[in-house]
């Protein structure tokens, strides 16, 4: 366990007194903490950060590349004053970054595209990535699918489709499933037989807006970074079976916060990532079953979540310095920080406790 060494950099500027010096002394020494904190700052500048946002059982995760540039997956939840596009603003915040280059909404569940109304007044967003027009026959989505394209009007909207790579200087993004159709192969990726495939169960198809997740492979160099949305369980298997071409990777963020219908074994053991951030709510998904399939993956070293998963039992949360917001500690939106380097190493911050733990693939 360490301080990361910006938290600890940006603490020693803060802990600075002006107070406590003359005049001139100011005059000398404004131009060397300007040039302390800089150098702080830039410490982070050749590595991707990536931040969970806490949106309550939502998602809202923040990409910032070493060039500065930056994607947004999702924008969490509308209403509770704003505060999705707040937290969102933190992260922004943290990272230096003052606008977003391209939000990505992998599909227009509330929980989703809710928070995009209240984020386009705060934040400007150079682009809106989407799978196309919602195709679930419900209200609720209907309603909020229009509020979406009522929100970015004036913004560039573009639709993306499984192949598609998303420009960010230093990362390769690319686009594995939308819609509901998925890649064959990535660039660079050999696809391969997945062992998995043979024992694994069939899965109910889902004619939700869940199954049409946008879901984006993140590559930095040698570190991988997987964000499959919501995507449920005979998606993901379409996506693995037979042949797998993600390979594995180094982090998962764990399919619709870890929802039983989701997380099939012939997804999660053929990636089997190093880590895995569960972003579910107190009271939303976190279940034991797929809790038990993402700890289960061969290799995998933690599993992270954003809360306890109060419904569940202790024998399906994990331990709690790698919960952000644990029952019973009063939090307010606590969230985790990787920092990862092009080497494959990456190391995860747990805001509420300042602890980072480093990873490296075995
Ligand atoms: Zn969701």
């Amino acid at each position: 366990m360490r301080i990361p060494v910006v938290s600890a950099s940006i603490s020693s500027c803060l802990r600075f007194r002006p107070s406590f010096l003359v005049s001139l002394a100011l005059l000398v020494c404004i131009p060397m903490l300007t040039l302390s904190c800089a150098k702080a700052q830039t410490g982070e500048s050749k590595h991707l950060l990536i931040y969970t946002i806490d949106v309550e059982g939502g998602q809202s995760t923040l990409l910032v590349s070493p060039s500065g540039a930056s994607m947004l997956v999702d924008t969490g939840w509308p209403g509770n004053n704003a505060r999705d596009a707040v937290r969102i603003q933190a992260a922004m915040k943290d990272a230096g970054i003052t606008q977003i280059d391209h939000v990505l909404i992998t599909h227009f569940h509330t929980d989703h595209v809710g928070g995009v109304p209240e984020l386009v007044k705060r934040v400007k967003v150079g682009e809106f990535l989407d799978h196309g027009p919602n195709r679930e026959d419900s209200d609720i989505t209907r309603h909020d699918f229009a509020a979406y394209l009522k929100a970015i009007d004036g913004t560039p909207r573009r639709i993306v489709h499984p192949g598609d790579t998303i420009a960010i200087p230093g990362l390769k993004v690319v686009v594995l499933v939308a819609d509901g159709e998925h890649i064959a192969a990535v660039p660079g990726i050999k696809p391969e037989p997945n062992p998995y495939c043979a024992t694994e169960r069939a899965w109910p198809v889902d004619p939700s807006e869940n199954a049409r997740s946008n879901g984006v492979l993140v590559t930095f160099g040698k570190f991988e970074f997987l964000d499959l949305g919501d995507l449920t369980g005979a998606k993901e298997v379409a996506l693995v079976c037979p042949n797998n071409p993600i390979g594995a990777v180094d982090l998962y963020l764990v399919d619709h916060h870890g929802m039983n219908l989701s997380n099939a074994r012939a997804l999660v053991d053929a990636i089997h990532p190093v880590a895995s951030i569960m972003i579910n709510g107190a009271h939303k998904a976190g279940m034991p079953e797929a809790w038990q399939t993402v700890h289960d993956s061969p290799g995998m070293q933690d599993l992270y979540m954003l809360h306890t998963a109060e419904g569940s039992d202790a024998a399906h949360n994990s331990a709690e310095p790698l919960i952000a917001n644990p029952k019973g500690i009063t939090t307010d939106g606590a969230y985790f920080k990787v920092v990862a380097s092009s080497s494959g190493a990456f190391s995860i911050t747990n805001t509420r406790t300042g602890q980072t733990k480093d990873y490296r693939r075995k």
